[in-house]
């Protein structure tokens, strides 16, 4: 079987926010950017693949049971003991009816991408809803309740034996997915993050090596407020591909958040639109040189919703099937959004803005990173040829 080069997982019920419209995480964001490909020539219906249930030995892997039923009986509005030591009834992770449908939906998603590449259905799938970096084993964080991501990578090592790269391009540190992996040898993960010491959640410094057969494993490159795409790219070229070629994977999982963008309003990183695709393109030159292009992509962070997150994600599928995308954007597409959503959406595809930053801070950060980034290379090199 020739697999297809990419397919998108996507479902309606993906589109449903799990902690309800008033909350900065838009499940609709997908939803948003599939129109826009679809307007756009660049998905067609053959694109699309269902989303299939996730096995329950699978979930048991990746959290406890009894964090798993505090969570379906809070989404059930049942009463449960202690929701706050699960993370549960905080303002990122407040209770809402349904909630654990919903986070159970996306990663019966994630898995279900990582599934089609396993089985050789397709090269690289997406999964735009997924992404849920900082959910924890037993304790919910930061807006996500079930590690899709995790289970993910789970049915890749378990179905397949294969070793996997993860890589979390989102501005915040994916705490959760390398907690999950920290003393594993066979899973590699790699994130680049606005430092801790400024922004949720506080931990991806880059003395977090991991432990165990999984010492070295896990990578870390924080970056100062304000780095920007240079900085970004830069700091990228000089840890990542060095790293990769090392482990050595068999598919790579990547977190493709795009809060890093200048307009987030929740991380304090300047990427702009090329820089993200700047980051994500070479992510995919990476799976085409050490593991036959396999790719299993979700997305995560991006709450400048309607404006900089479509953009990039369009940008992202169009690397990923090879389509081209035209810079000006359907009419149609904005108008049918714009009278849901109330908000102005994108005419072209490419950014016209840029933000106004002084250079020499811009400079200062994109220097701070790169040194950061050769400190972290050259520990992980030592590190690599110790375990030989
Ligand atoms: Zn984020």
């Amino acid at each position: 079987m020739t697999p297809r080069v990419a397919m998108l997982v996507d479902d309606p019920t993906l589109a449903r926010s799990p902690f309800g419209e008033h909350h900065p995480f838009r499940a609709e964001r997908g939803a948003v950017t599939r129109t826009l490909l679809e307007a756009t020539g660049a998905l067609r219906p053959d694109d699309v693949a269902p989303v299939e249930r996730v096995d329950e030995r699978l979930l048991g892997a990746v959290h406890d049971a009894a964090y798993l039923d505090a969570v379906v009986r809070a989404g059930r509005g049942e009463h449960v003991d202690d929701p706050r030591g699960f993370g549960l009834d905080t303002s990122d992770c407040p209770i809402v009816d349904g909630m654990h449908r919903v986070a159970l939906r996306v990663a019966d998603a994630s898995v279900s991408a990582a599934e089609l590449v396993a089985s050789g259905q397709a090269l690289r799938a997406l999964h735009l809803t997924g992404g849920m970096h900082h959910a924890h084993r037993a304790r919910a964080s930061g807006f996500c309740l079930v590690n899709d991501l995790a289970l993910a990578i789970e049915h890749l090592t378990r179905r397949k034996g294969w070793r996997v790269a993860y890589i979390d391009l989102d501005a915040h540190h994916g705490d959760g997915v390398q907690a999950a992996f920290w003393e594993r040898g066979d899973v590699l993960t790699l994130s680049m993050h606005q430092s801790g010491r400024t922004l949720f959640p506080g931990t991806g410094a880059e003395d977090e090596i991991g432990a165990g057969a999984g010492l070295g494993t896990s990578v870390n490159l924080p970056l100062d407020p304000f780095t920007d795409d240079a900085g970004a790219v830069a700091a990228f070229d000089a840890l990542v591909p060095d790293v990769v070629a090392s482990f050595g994977p068999d598919v790579i999982v990547l977190q493709a958040g795009v809060d890093a963008h200048w307009r987030d309003p929740l991380a304090r990183l300047a990427l702009t639109g090329d820089g993200l695709d700047a980051l994500f393109a070479r992510v995919i030159d990476l799976s085409e040189r050490w593991c036959g292009g396999r790719m299993v992509v979700t997305g995560g962070g991006g709450y400048d919703a309607w404006r900089s997150v479509p953009r990039a994600w369009a940008r992202l599928w169009g690397h990923l099937a090879r389509r081209e995308l035209p810079d000006d954007l359907p009419e149609a597409w904005r108008a049918s959004w714009a009278e849901r959503l109330g908000a102005t959406l994108p005419a072209t595809l490419g950014e016209r803005d840029r933000p106004a930053l002084d250079p020499s801070v811009t400079g200062r950060a994109a220097s701070h990173a790169l040194a950061v980034a050769r400190r972290v290379s050259q520990r992980f090199a030592l590190l690599a040829r110790d375990a030989d």
